[in-house]
């Protein structure tokens, strides 16, 4: 445990935060450690990504960092929680694993992945996850939980109950390269570089993907911030009119409509007050950014009003995707 008064907390929106206390899981003998903690408050932390943390944690924070890679005989790959999404990605393309390229450049840790079963590009990383261990702070065990048992669907899974510390997830990625070349924008820069299903490879997908993630995502260590600030709301078709935000709208497969939260921030952004520490990224409405400075209660309030213009405007309720951590 590290001293209490001096732990300064990363993370990618650049927020001055502290925290009590810090417990770093460097291996299964490290377990017993959480034994005691559950009646303190604790957070598992990643790399800090997807969350908006307030400027004091006065609890415990946790850390997993076993970045190992294990093949197993069965074909599986075990990858410790604490490896970087992206050293998983380079690690796929050098071994002819197929699966996950539409989700290069996704920032964060292997570990936070099943959480909130990260997706970009229309793939989803339960797609490929055959089990997840973990630790289980009500049972106090180390248990692995089957792809069924870990409820997987659109941003959400039954680690989100924060009942579990994901020590290692364990993968089951295609032999056979079958690109998911079909979302809209993918398809466009595809076409636009005479790229199609029979011509690209796994690098070469990858590499687009990452070429088209830099032209509208800032890097959080240069321009701090989190990613899409609110999700996509899905609602029921009927519920909406039929020329309600068209060309940015989608049917999914089973009949609702999936509305852009990025454009109905920017139908309400010239009714409430952004600060001047905060402000939207210039080529992508959805990302918040840190111009500097930002504060936590700044932040809430933003989005609060967002949310109630949305809602009061357009009928739509938006949901905030980082989760936001008050004191
Ligand atoms: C520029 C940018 C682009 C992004 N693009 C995408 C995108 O395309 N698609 C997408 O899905 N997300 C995206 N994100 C969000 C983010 O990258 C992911 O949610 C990522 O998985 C977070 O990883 P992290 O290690 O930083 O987790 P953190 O932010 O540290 O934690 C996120 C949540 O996971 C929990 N958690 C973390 N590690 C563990 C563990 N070992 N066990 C149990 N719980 C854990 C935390 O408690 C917290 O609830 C983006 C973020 C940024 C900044």
């Amino acid at each position: 445990m590290s001293n209490p008064h001096q732990l300064t907390v990363n993370n990618a929106f650049n927020l001055a935060v502290t925290a009590k206390q810090f417990i770093s899981i460097s291996s299964l003998k490290d377990i017993p450690k959480l034994h005691h903690l559950q009646a303190d408050e604790f957070l598992v932390l990643g790399s800090a990504t997807n969350l908006i943390l307030d400027e004091y944690f006065d609890g415990t924070l946790i850390q997993v960092l076993m970045d190992d890679i294990v093949l197993e005989t069965d074909g599986i790959l075990s990858v410790g929680a604490g490896l970087h999404w992206h050293d998983l990605i380079d690690h796929t393309l050098a071994h002819d694993l197929y699966g996950i390229e539409n989700l290069t450049l996704i920032p964060g840790l292997v570990g936070a992945s099943p959480v909130q079963n990260i997706g970009a590009y229309g793939v989803e990383v339960s797609s490929v996850i055959h089990s997840v261990t973990c630790y289980n702070f009500v049972t106090k065990k180390i248990e692995t939980l089957s792809n069924e048992a870990c409820n997987f669907s659109y941003r959400d899974s039954i680690f989100k109950s924060k009942d579990y510390l994901i020590l290692r997830v364990q993968f089951k990625f295609h032999q056979l390269f079958e690109p998911n070349l079909s979302y809209p924008s993918l398809a466009q820069f595809l076409k636009e570089h005479q790229l199609d299903h029979d011509t690209i490879s796994p690098r070469v997908l990858s590499e687009s993907i990452q070429a088209i993630r830099e032209s509208k995502l800032p890097a959080p260590d240069k321009i701090p911030n989190v990613g899409s600030i609110f999700k996509n709301p899905i609602v029921e078709t009927e519920s909406i009119p039929a020329d309600f935000l068209a060309d940015h709208r989608w049917l999914m497969p089973d009949g609702q409509t999936k509305l852009s939260a990025a454009r109905l921030v920017e139908l309400v952004l010239d009714s409430v007050e952004v600060p001047p520490s905060l402000g939207f990224y210039e080529k992508h409405s959805l990302v918040l950014i840190n111009k500097g400075g930002a504060v936590f209660s700044e932040i809430t309030k933003l989005l609060k009003e967002i949310q109630q213009q949305v809602l009061s405007l357009h009928g739509v309720q938006l949901r905030v995707e980082p989760e936001i951590i008050g004191s």
